[in-house]
């Protein structure tokens, strides 16, 4: 499956290599950027079809509806290989191809390590692509076939995910929390939802769902608020003023 990239100049670009993972780790944050008159997109990876629950057209349709209930405005999936997906050349091109087209000034990509080893290897990919991005002499085309422009983002942020890694930044969601559960239910195949007959994994049980709000519970108290997402920092971060901090 291959989808035509439509230039479109965007704030922030949210990657994820399963087509639920920014929905489940910052959509808070996204919905945030949203309400703030952003322009946000996501892109995913893969479409997550070697999940046990539900098949790739179940879960295109699934992140279809959570991208309309959060008011995105591009998604993209690039087709590759959900659980073999390699770090290589052709895979960093693909990426590139999508950040030159976007131009986000900010990526939140997947969580350094974690419990799927996919999350890990796609971080180092978006990485290494958003690196790569901005290097003159590599030579990538828009859907048209004009050549495009290098374009290397800002900032590149990590959302954290199964494991509790210790966030760089915590971003207040407690407005955004109950449309991001909202949100994480739009995926009837893969989370709890008494009517879906699907064998039992990690991530169908209610449990599940109560351990993401324990999580986001337990970021906000960090900072005196209900509810917060963490990012860890690929780089220091630099600001102009203290009071910009709380
Ligand atoms: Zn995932």
């Amino acid at each position: 499956m291959v989808e035509k990239i439509i230039p479109f100049p965007l704030d922030y670009l949210f990657v994820g290599v399963h087509p639920d993972d920014v929905e489940l780790s910052a959509s808070g944050i996204l919905l945030r950027c949203i309400s703030q008159g952003k322009k946000v997109g996501i892109l995913d990876l893969t479409q997550g079809e070697l999940g046990s629950r539900g098949t790739a057209e179940t879960r295109k349709i699934e992140s279809q509806n959570a991208s309309a209930l959060m008011g995105l405005h591009a998604r993209i999936n690039l087709g590759m290989k959900d659980g073999f997906f390699e770090i290589n050349e052709i895979n960093h091109k693909k990426i590139i191809e999508v950040l030159r087209a976007w131009t986000p000034r900010a990526v939140l990509a997947n969580a350094i390590s974690d419990r799927h080893p996919d999350h890990g290897r796609a971080a180092k990919l978006i990485h290494d692509a958003c690196f790569l991005s901005g290097l003159v002499k590599i030579n990538t085309q828009d859907s048209l076939g004009n050549e495009q422009l290098p374009w290397r983002p800002k900032q590149l942020y990590h959302y954290i995910q199964d494991y509790l890694l210790k966030p760089d930044i915590l971003v207040d969601v407690t407005e955004f929390f109950p449309k991001k559960m909202e949100v994480v239910k739009t995926y009837k195949t893969q989370f709890f939802n008494p009517e879906e007959k699907g064998p039992e994994t990690p991530i169908s049980s209610k449990e599940f769902l109560d351990s993401i709000e324990g999580k986001a519970r337990a970021f906000g108290r960090y900072i005196g608020v209900q509810y917060a997402e963490g990012l860890v920092a690929s780089r220091p971060i630099g600001i102009e003023d203290l009071d910009h901090l709380f």
